[in-house]
């Protein structure tokens, strides 16, 4: 069996936890099993990166110096825990050190220049992954097992230069990880690839959107031809909802690749959206499994479509860090062209909608995004499109959450959504903005963000999906 094996930020978000990742994969490999290892940066590190880069973008250069012994001391304890042998160990202290001077020397240029583009923020953000994979790579050893290390960029994934959210290019990226990390499985040494991270053709660091690592994981899969890709992290599997927001969430032990997908795209955080997309055509199942627990199964994600559920509604998710945009204006009223104008707008800066709903009248337009990008697209839209005739307001509200409540037997179910939206009402809660896709798998509308987890409760309980 060759297996692509992901360990997320919460699985690798200390020392000691990091050598128990190097436990596991020593398990599997005393199996027989050829594994490849994709590893995400430690929990939190990839977040204090963009808070680091933009103290540093406001001139800050004590920030910068403070916050690179921060994480210099992180990531060496890490490794005082996580490494036993002391030449080992002092490999992986010297890369460390090398990594976080290069990180200082980066947001100090920043802190110079007053000046953050979406390409040195990524530049920034690298270095999360960069510093967890030598850890990784220096337990495994630890473990007698020989491995070696590679960004996402020596590791040859190559992709467009949309920075923050770069799309991989398959065909190379394919072509050239089959070349460098397909024969080290042959030999029996163990692939250690920063997840997340990528490059373009020119070299240039990107990153391929957040959560990324599960996405390195598949692509990885593919390239590989691997039997199955485990994506490790701190819950059993995919859940009916968020355990963290419904303790009593259960586990669902199958999903058809189309319902895991709904459930990503739909921001279920378990996994990142388009993670599902690579594997799809070459059949390979994903299965989600929980580090701490290792003897259970997870949910398996296959090309069978499970026939024992009969549930019409499997799960509910709450996606925050949303913002919607509204777009409205009579000269938009029977005129065609005019919400491709509004798409183009979006497409050309590199924002993604999420979602969209408009009404017959046509006067309006609401798409969700990322709430990140809310500054983006509220400027961008006003400067192309107020005062030419066709637009004549451009609002956001950047206090709302996305609820997406998806299921395969939703389908052609009468009356599922009068069940959703009586639950809500019944809670005395507003909806903002409502979409069904025509696949009818999932239905999806906006409420405050303030609303959000009483809406996640009020539908997990009205279909049930707790434990009995
Ligand atoms: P990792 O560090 O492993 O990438 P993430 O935080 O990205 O972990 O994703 C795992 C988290 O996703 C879980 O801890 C859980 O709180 C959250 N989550 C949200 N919705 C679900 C769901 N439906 N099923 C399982 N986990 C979910
Ligand atoms: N470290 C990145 C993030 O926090 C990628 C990942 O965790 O998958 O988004
Ligand atoms: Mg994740």
């Amino acid at each position: 069996m060759k297996i692509v094996m992901k360990f997320g930020g919460t699985s690798v978000a200390t020392g000691e936890r990091i050598r128990h990742v190097a436990n596991l994969v020593a398990d599997n490999v005393n199996k027989g099993y050829s594994v490849a290892v994709v590893v995400s940066a430690l929990d939190g590190v990839t977040d204090e990166l963009g808070e680091a880069a933009e103290l540093a973008k406001k001139g800050n250069e004590t920030s910068v110096r403070t916050f690179k012994q921060k994480i210099l001391k992180k990531h060496l304890t890490a490794a005082s825990k996580a490494i036993e042998n002391a030449r080992a160990r002092k490999e992986v202290e010297q890369i460390i050190e090398k990594t976080a001077d290069e990180l200082e020397k980066v947001l100090t240029g920043i802190s110079y220049v007053g000046e953050l583009t979406p390409k040195s923020r990524d530049y920034v953000l690298s270095f999360g992954e960069r510093l967890s994979a030598p850890l990784v790579w220096g337990a495994l050893r630890d473990m007698k097992l020989e491995s070696q290390w590679f960004t996402g960029k020596e590791a040859g994934i190559v992709t467009d230069s949309n920075f923050g959210e770069a799309s991989p290019l398959m065909n190379v990226t394919v072509h050239q990880l089959k070349e460098r990390i397909a024969p080290l499985l042959e030999k029996k040494v163990i692939p250690v690839v920063t997840g997340y991270i990528a490059a373009t053709q020119d070299g240039v660091v990107t990153t391929i959107g957040r959560g990324g690592s599960d996405y390195t994981a598949t692509i990885l899969g593919v390239a590989l031809a691997a039997d199955e890709v485990w994506i490790w992290t701190d819950v059993d599997g995919i859940m009916t909802a968020d355990p963290k927001i419904i303790p009593s969430a259960k586990m669902l032990p199958e999903l058809s690749y189309q319902e895991a997908a709904e459930m990503a795209i739909f921001g279920a955080k378990a996994m990142h959206p388009r993670a599902l997309e690579p594997i799809i055509k070459e059949k390979i199942p994903v299965r989600i499994r929980n580090v701490f627990h290792a003897e259970n199964p997870g949910t398996l994600i296959t090309d069978v479509q499970s026939t024992k559920s009969t549930d019409v509604v499997k799960a509910v998710a709450l996606i925050r860090d949303v913002a919607m945009v509204n777009v409205s204006g009579a000269g938009m009223v029977g005129a065609p062209g005019s919400y491709a104008k509004v798409f183009e707008v979006l497409g050309k800066n590199g924002i993604n909608i999420m979602m969209i709903s408009t009404a017959i009248s046509e006067a309006n337009i609401s798409m969700v995004i990322r709430r990140s990008l809310v500054g983006r697209a509220l400027s961008t839209l006003e400067i192309a499109l107020v005062g030419g005739g066709l637009v004549s307001e451009v609002t956001a509200e950047d206090d709302v959450s996305v609820v997406a409540v998806m299921g395969a037997n939703m389908k052609g179910t009468l009356g599922v959504a009068s069940r959703i939206f009586t639950a809500v009402a019944r809670k005395g809660i507003n909806i903002r903005m409502i979409a069904q896709g025509s696949s009818e798998l999932n239905i999806s509308f906006v409420v405050k963000e303030k609303d959000g987890e009483n809406v996640v409760k009020a539908i997990h309980d009205e279909f049930k999906l707790g434990r009995t």
